[in-house]
């Protein structure tokens, strides 16, 4: 909720492309990851969020000048039809961040158009999809991402994530997690991009019930509230002209 009370605009933004090509994503998520995430933010956070969902196949892939504009945050699960993605939607979500807006990009949308854009950099990583133990640790402990979030969690499967993944130095490192196979992985990194804030969370693939988990839903509740920028106007930052003395002649 922001300082006038009200609740946060939280737009899901879901591929949507898993759901109807596979029986076992399906079944974890019969209504859509977009679905499970945004349900997962109407329990944990109740009245101070108001959440509604967008997927690739809508016009616009559902992101509209009106809808980003009416977007506080806006979180983006994505894997296989990130080229699928329109390079203008991408651009202008780009600058809504640059304005103000949350986002927080999940799991294998390290890989989107929209995070390669804002970290200017491959965003690899070592990956293997083998039902893997993710033990999530956090290395910020007070940082508003962690409240309520035990230390560590397990999540019984999921798929790995390692290192080295190519991003820049996160402004701020939430989370490490650890694998049974021994890699690990910076699951959970801040970055500031213009006058918007990044957060970047790597549990949550599609075959596993990841997004249903409290813990999961914590997190993402907490990053939403951290994502959220009540002093943003809206427009980007602009260069500003000025002549000797021009602050001398404003006081
Ligand atoms: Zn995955």
């Amino acid at each position: 909720m922001d300082a006038t009370g009200h609740p946060i605009r939280v737009t899901v933004w879901g591929e949507n492309v898993h759901e109807y090509q596979s029986d076992i994503v399906r079944a974890i998520y019969p209504h859509g990851m977009h679905e499970t995430i945004a349900s997962g933010f109407r329990h944990t956070l109740g009245d101070r969020v108001q959440v509604q969902t967008a997927t690739l196949q809508q016009p616009e892939h559902g992101l509209t000048e009106d809808v980003l504009a009416a977007t506080d945050v806006l979180t983006w699960w994505g894997h296989k039809a990130h080229q699928e993605v329109d390079d203008a939607i991408a651009a202008r979500v780009h600058d809504r961040v640059l304005s103000g807006m949350g986002l927080l990009v999940l799991h294998s949308a390290h890989y989107s158009k929209i995070f390669r854009l804002l970290m200017g950099t491959t965003c690899s990583l070592r990956w293997r999809e083998a039902d893997d133990r993710e033990l999530v640790w956090t290395v910020s402990p007070g940082h508003p991402i962690t409240h309520g979030v035990p230390h560590p969690f397990t999540i019984p499967r999921q798929e790995m994530y390692g290192e080295y993944f190519d991003i820049p130095q996160p402004d701020e490192l939430v989370f490490i997690s650890s694998y049974s196979g021994g890699e690990v992985f910076r699951s959970g990194c801040c970055y500031r991009r213009g006058s918007g804030k990044v957060f970047y969370f790597s549990p949550g693939h599609e075959t596993y019930p990841v997004y249903e988990q409290p813990e999961i839903q914590r997190v993402l509740a907490n990053a939403v509230q951290w994502a959220f920028n009540a002093d943003s106007s809206g427009t980007p930052l602009d260069s500003v002209n000025s002549p000797t003395g021009w602050y001398e002649r404003q006081t």
